[in-house]
């Protein structure tokens, strides 16, 4: 495969950027080789600057859930487009984003957009403290938030890609106010609400974790947490930048029927354009400045284009059998690859949920970031290279989620399972010589 462009590119942006990225696991530190730079996407396809073909997993980290440039995404961006890119003033798209939103989803009744899902959750935080007038946030092991100071401990995503488990720069003082729970024990849960339950503004968690694996957990702690917030006065706050709009229109809320006090967004409801949102019931919502006290603002919130993309996109989710039709052909390939797996006695399991994978190094099922065995990323790496030489492109860290989108056809699955059972098998090869 001839990457020479990207190549050149790479080290021309070395002498730039931080490790030449604008964020740091598109750096290819745990894979071989250097970053591919992305010339174009069409659909499920992506091409590299050497005119290379893949078949897109990453999906731009779980937005593009209908595929590249999806022509009524297109439409409508270039509609918003020719009237101006932001005015800093109300416009009628957010309105109807808002409205799409709030009239599908049974767990809020008024949001807020911002510009990314790290802003989303910064904003949730605030506004449980705010609401409740207490401090202390509780988070688990695992679970990544984006990159806000005090949730900067015992994350997934690129904290966990590069074994550091907290952030150079994050004050003590912010990270004391952040208690950290592993996922999955309920017992250091409750211990952790006894000892500080009257201090605990809010906790936030990835009711379906996907930033360090595909953690799933039981509906009953998720249950059994929502009682203890309720118990002791501390708001619940799902952060579904992934799990929203991804595994159902409601995400994980409507999913496990459990209701949150705060859900953030992002991803899905940008269509490929920056976005964030966190949304509430009235009551709790109106914290929210300029109606309380919790202040907030954004000069880009809200602009026309981002907002135009994300009703186009959503517009499509609601269509009938939109999110079944995405989980069949995800669970099918799922389910051919898990028995591909059980055929050659390897050591792996493909993890789903809704349209969402992971390739866990493991038999068993894993629910907690410390089941994940680090060394057996190098199984990751080997397959990384085999399927990026073949066509297939997977983020470059094997704590990261693949994504389905609805541009896969059954044929694009059915050549990625063959892919992937010969990467698997040259994976294992290659390690064990
Ligand atoms: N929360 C979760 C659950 C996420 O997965 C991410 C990003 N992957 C974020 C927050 C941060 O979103 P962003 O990268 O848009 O700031």
């Amino acid at each position: 495969m001839n990457k020479s462009k990207s190549a050149e590119l790479y080290n021309r942006s070395l002498k730039l950027f931080p490790g030449g990225v604008h964020s740091p696991v598109r750096s290819f530190k745990s894979v071989y080789g250097t970053p591919i730079f992305i010339e174009k996407g069409d659909g499920a396809y992506i091409w590299d600057a050497d005119g290379n073909k893949f078949l897109d997993f990453c999906c731009s980290w779980g937005p593009l859930i209908l595929g590249h440039k999806p022509p009524q995404v297109v439409k409508k961006i270039t509609e918003a487009l020719h009237n101006g890119t932001s005015f800093g003033a109300p416009n009628h798209y957010s309105l109807e984003l808002g409205q799409l939103i709030i009239d599908n989803n049974r767990f809020i009744d008024k949001i807020r957009f911002v510009n990314s899902g790290t802003e989303a959750v910064m904003s949730a935080v605030r506004l449980a403290r705010g609401a409740t007038g207490r401090d202390k946030i509780v988070k688990f092991e695992g679970c990544y938030h984006g990159h806000v100071d005090h949730l900067l401990v015992k994350a997934g995503s690129g904290l966990v890609t590069f074994a550091e488990s907290s952030s150079a720069g994050v004050p003590n003082a912010f990270a004391n106010e952040t208690l950290v729970c592993p996922l999955d024990d309920l017992v250091a849960l409750e211990t952790i609400f006894e000892e500080h339950g009257q201090n605990i503004a809010g906790v936030i968690i990835e009711p379906i974790p996907a930033n360090n694996g595909l953690l799933v957990q039981d509906k009953n702690y998720l249950i059994a947490l929502r009682e203890l917030c309720t118990k002791y006065g501390s708001l619940l706050i799902f952060d579904e930048v992934i799990s929203g709009f991804r595994v159902g229109f409601e995400g994980a809320a409507g999913y496990y029927e459990i209701t949150p006090d705060i859900i953030t967004y992002g991803k899905i409801i940008g269509g490929g354009l920056p976005v964030g949102a966190y949304g509430a019931n009235a009551e709790i919502m109106g914290f929210v400045s300029p109606d309380g006290p919790v202040y907030q603002a954004g000069t880009l919130s809200g602009n026309p284009v981002a907002m135009a993309a994300g009703l186009a996109q959503i517009e499509a989710c609601l269509e009938p059998g939109f999110y079944c039709n995405l989980y069949h052909k995800t669970a099918d390939m799922m389910e051919s690859l898990n028995q591909f797996v059980d055929e050659k006695e390897l050591p792996i399991s493909f993890v789903q949920v809704g349209s969402i994978f992971w390739i866990a190094f493991d038999e068993n099922r894993i629910t907690k970031a410390s089941q994940i065995e680090s060394e057996k990323m190098i199984y990751f790496k080997e397959m990384h290279k085999h399927l990026l030489e073949n066509g297939i492109y997977l983020g470059p860290s094997g704590y990261e989620v693949g994504f389905v989108s609805a541009a896969h056809t059954k044929e694009d699955l059915n050549f990625a399972v063959e892919k992937l059972k010969e990467a698997m098998m040259v994976a294992f090869e290659e390690v064990s010589s």
